[in-house]
């Protein structure tokens, strides 16, 4: 029997659960070529949609229903123009393997999903009754989430007995699974305080996974804080509002400098300190596009206020290329404050 499987289960959720089912053998020499397994492979971006919809669904399902409820692509089209979201679509559907650009290009900019697994405890319940198992949630595993969006759950991302993280493994895993290290089936919850930019940053990205916030797409760049690099806002060509809406920016995310909070955010590198940086690093990361945004729909303090207090720290570069912080909060840490 093929296994259902809900909208936005991650692709490694969804072939495990084929595997689960006995639908489908990870470790074959057809499907893995030369990795350990099937779920070597970064399905994240919607890379092998149809060689995965032909040869290990057999045409169950579709490769745009693959690209579309499985992948992170409609959420990092949506801030793409309209054109170019839909080539890159094209794209994906048509092509069996090999290089895709854009999927690399958003690579370069920071993880695409979370080094841990996060799932919600309300979403498994609810997908065991409906589905006989619990899956993985895409909105769950963006860097920036701590929550579920759709519940308000805190996620959980380790077992509460041994402490062991929840990781991806070229074994299939259902977010359900006892934990690989000890057994155990309970999981921690570690409450923490989020800070003003965060739910209105999650609803929009969620938003934009469901292809429902065109106020996100690449012709905000009409945003005056979006116009300019941010680091340049200091900069007497930059507008008085751009510069309010940075501060804002940072202050609802309690973040010293833009570098600190696309860290925070979950972006790979300071893309904003050396101008003469080649093009894939020069564009602001996707999360730091959208708290931009958030800070620009929300209403803008006053401009005397804003005038003094504008002036931003020059940020700390640590090794790495991360923007080192006094709390050492890095891009996979789970710690907010
Ligand atoms: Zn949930
Ligand atoms: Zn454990």
């Amino acid at each position: 029997m093929i296994p259902l499987t809900p909208k936005y289960a991650t692709m490694h959720s969804v072939i495990s659960a084929w595997a689960r089912c006995g639908l489908v053998d990870v470790k074959a020499s057809e499907h893995r070529g030369n990795r350990a397994s099937l779920l070597a492979f970064d399905h994240t971006l919607g890379g092998y949609a149809l060689r995965l919809s032909e040869r290990v669904f057999h045409g169950a399902i579709s490769p745009p229903e693959i690209v579309d409820f499985h992948s992170h692509v409609p959420l990092h089209a949506s801030f793409m123009t309209a054109l170019q979201g839909f080539a890159w679509r094209e794209q994906l559907l048509s092509r069996t393997q090999g290089r895709d650009p854009i999927a690399m290009g958003i690579r370069r900019h920071g993880l695409v999903e979370a080094e841990t697994l996060r799932k919600c405890p309300t979403c498994v319940k609810e997908d065991q009754a409906k589905y006989g198992c619990a899956h993985w949630r895409i909105f769950h595993q963006w860097p920036v989430a701590r929550h579920c969006v759709v519940h308000g759950d805190t996620l959980t991302s380790r077992c509460a007995d041994c402490q062991a993280p929840c990781v991806r493994r070229n074994e299939p895993s259902l977010a359900d699974d006892p934990c690989a290290v000890c057994g155990s089936t309970r999981l921690e919850i570690e409450h923490q305080d989020v800070p003003t930019g965060y739910w209105p940053l999650l609803q929009l990205l969620y938003r934009a996974l469901q292809a429902d916030a065109p106020e996100v797409s690449a012709l905000v760049r009409a945003h005056p804080l979006l116009a300019c690099r941010p680091a340049a806002c200091s900069t007497a060509s930059s507008s008085t509002r751009a510069r309010v809406s940075l501060q804002k920016m940072l202050s609802d995310w309690n973040a010293a400098s833009v570098d600190h909070l696309s860290c925070r955010l979950g972006a790979a590198r300071v893309w904003t300190g050396d101008l003469g940086h080649r093009r894939s690093t020069d564009q602001c990361p996707l999360y730091v596009q959208a708290a931009a945004l958030v800070a620009e729909a929300e209403p803008q303090p006053s401009c005397s206020e804003s005038r003094r207090s504008w002036r931003i720290p020059p940020p700390a570069v640590g090794k790495g290329g991360y923007a080192a912080t006094d709390e050492g909060v890095g891009p996979a840490d789970f710690a907010f404050l």
